[in-house]
């Protein structure tokens, strides 16, 4: 063996190393503001916190999602251990969830880094399953009838499957309005899902969520226009209604939820208990790559359906379409979309390839490594609020 081919041994047969972790703070300007339909706030700007991983052989990974703050004191955990340990950064990741908040981003980074180091894209490392998934296009805003059912149309036209309209306004006539508006619009060109967004709030609005009674009154409305799946008809952490909801209504009005759910006991019991029909944990909120991919298994083994909620960055987004194409068989997938409010643009600013589906509503994964993204430096750099380094 010459000396260069015995180096290339050597280096493989050591394990890589992370050496470095960088976490910055962005803010989009968003003007005019974004009035997003679950937040009595209207959003003038985007924050996004990005993560990055890098190892002794100058790969780099790359993730998104909660601000990581309070992450200095647990940095040390990390820094000098072998970066393919995904099972144990997941064990450490979960008990830092659990002492200080949501460190999700920094598992997407770990995975994008390690399927640089493999030469694999992540949703091959996820289970392989499948490189491609349809997309739903998720509204934002809250529109008048005949504006939303505009909308619905340009929808259709764009080759989406299904689109999901937003409930909350001040009068329930009124959403049912909206609903009525699309479904005559569309007629079945589209599935339609209804987000009650019932199952936590922001921290400024306090507005009690919907009893048993009010959830099923807006049920029997739903049911009249054959729609898809009920999503948070009722708060988080009631279980026993959101049972007795599922038990009452058609079995072809699914109930959905879990978007925010962060433990894997909490969805165990949601299992259990059969709260269910569609489970939406977000890979940037709960339980990360690894954690999300066993949930995966387990809500399917229920006969039930996996789907993430993806309401972020285009980060997050590739995390969880990379993740349910692998490990999953999802129907279709949230694409948040409400142009102009809720623009491709806007959603996916750090990316220099937005992430937009086919003329059928498809998104095809790439086989590039790790999550295949490509990042714009420049708007960054212009966006950067603060930043730290550690290792
Ligand atoms: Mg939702």
């Amino acid at each position: 063996m010459d000396r260069e081919a015995s180096e290339a041994v050597r280096r493989t047969a050591q394990k890589a190393r992370i050496t470095r972790i960088d976490i910055t703070h962005h803010q989009l300007v968003l003007e005019p503001p974004f009035p997003a339909s679950w937040d009595s706030q209207p959003r003038r700007k985007f924050p996004a916190t990005i993560v990055r991983v890098h190892d002794d052989a100058g790969h780099v990974g790359i993730g998104s999602g909660d601000a990581m703050y309070g992450f200095a004191d647990y940095q040390h955990l990390f820094i000098g251990t072998d970066p393919l340990d995904l099972a144990r950064h997941s064990a450490v990741l979960d008990n830092i969830g659990f002492h200080a908040g949501r460190p999700w981003p920094l598992d997407i980074a770990l995975w994008d880094l390690a399927g640089k180091i493999r030469g694999e894209a992540c949703w091959q490392m996820a289970g392989g399953r499948s490189n491609r998934i349809r997309a739903y296009a998720s509204s934002g805003v809250h529109r008048r009838p005949d504006d939303m059912a505009r909308m619905a149309l340009q929808v259709v036209e764009r080759g989406f499957p299904a689109l999901k309209i937003r409930f909350g306004r001040p009068q329930l006539q009124d959403d049912f309005a909206v609903l009525a508006a699309v479904r005559d619009a569309v007629g079945d060109r589209l599935e339609l899902m209804v987000d009650c967004n019932q199952g936590w709030r922001m921290p400024w609005d306090t507005a009690a969520p919907w009893t048993f009674d009010e959830a099923l009154a807006v049920a029997r409305e739903l049911e009249k226009h054959n729609v898809y799946w009920m999503e948070e008809p009722l708060h988080r952490g009631d279980y026993d209604g959101m049972a007795r909801l599922r038990k009452a209504v058609s079995p072809a009005l699914r109930i959905a939820g879990g978007e925010m759910t962060r433990e894997r006991y909490e969805f165990d019991q949601l299992l259990a208990r059969d709260c269910l029909d569609v489970f939406q944990p977000d890979v940037a909120c709960s339980l990360g790559m690894e954690g999300l991919r066993k949930l995966a298994q387990a809500v399917e083994a229920h006969g039930k359906v996996f789907t993430p909620h993806t309401w972020g960055n285009g980060i997050g987004l590739a995390a969880n379409l990379h993740l349910t194409a692998g490990a999953a068989s999802a129907p279709f997938i949230e694409f948040p979309y409400d142009p102009p409010e809720w623009s491709i643009a806007r959603r996916d600013f750090m990316l220099k390839n937005p992430i937009d589906i086919d003329s059928e509503g498809w998104i095809t994964l790439s086989d590039a490594p790790g999550l295949g993204l490509s990042i714009d430096e420049d708007i960054l750099a212009a966006t950067l609020g603060s930043s730290s380094t550690y290792g």
